[in-house]
């Protein structure tokens, strides 16, 4: 009855540390470094004075606790990002256009499809507000390679043949548009990150279609420009 007792609050002791983790809005970093010292402590504690059984059972408990905790987090993540049509999008980069600097727009195809977009970045959020541009009856990345435009003009042209580049061998990139100073030229980069280039879903698009081994998978199916 004891070591029932025992494993019951060390259960609930891990899972109201997710909970109060999760209600902190720490980044998903230190949630799991707490969540990672939490369990090393009370499986320890629970290992030394406790049949095997009991740091099992926890174990268990504690792994259902922290993916439910994971999941929720990504679920109030997505409903804190603003959605956004292509023709919103527009408006967005309008909006970014007109502002004093430093002006800043990132824009990104995840492997999914639609774009992810940050904006209006500051002190607090460097990377900017978060905007998603659900997939649809468009290329992402020709969305993307006109906003750059948009902002840029022809000075885009090197940067965005770059990026058409990785597009059609298969791997996605950041693009990231900003303007420092009043009075400075638009600058773009183009971020990579390994998590960026997981092949992104073929588009349809004769522009963006991927080349190389295995290419062609979709395109031809649907429409190629921005609507
Ligand atoms: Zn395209």
């Amino acid at each position: 009855m004891r070591d029932m007792a025992v494993v019951l609050v060390s259960a609930a002791v891990l899972l109201l540390v997710y909970h109060a983790v999760r209600r902190s809005g720490a980044g998903l970093r230190a949630a799991v470094a707490v969540g990672a010292v939490a369990n090393a402590a009370v499986l320890y504690g629970l290992a030394v004075t406790q049949p095997a059984g009991s740091v099992v059972t926890v174990a268990v408990v504690s792994a259902v606790g922290a993916l439910h905790a994971l999941l929720s987090a990504g679920r109030d993540g997505l409903r804190r990002v603003a959605v956004l049509d292509p023709a919103g999008l527009r408006g967005l980069v309008r909006t970014v256009a007109g502002l004093e600097p430093p002006q800043l727009i990132g824009l990104f195809v995840p492997y999914t499809g639609g774009l992810m977009v940050t904006a209006f970045g500051d002190d607090a959020r460097p990377e900017g507000r978060q905007f998603r541009v659900p997939a649809g009856d468009y290329c992402p990345f020709c969305l993307v390679e006109e906003q750059a435009r948009a902002l840029t003009g022809p000075d885009a042209d090197a940067l965005l043949a770059e990026y058409r580049g990785h597009v059609r061998r298969g791997s996605s990139r950041h693009v990231l548009i900003r303007r420092m100073e009043p009075g400075d030229p638009w600058t773009g980069r183009l971020r990579d990150r390994v998590g960026y280039r997981t092949p992104p879903r073929s588009p349809a698009c004769p522009a963006h279609a991927p080349t190389g081994p295995g290419a062609g998978s979709g395109a031809g199916a649907g429409p190629g420009a921005v609507s």
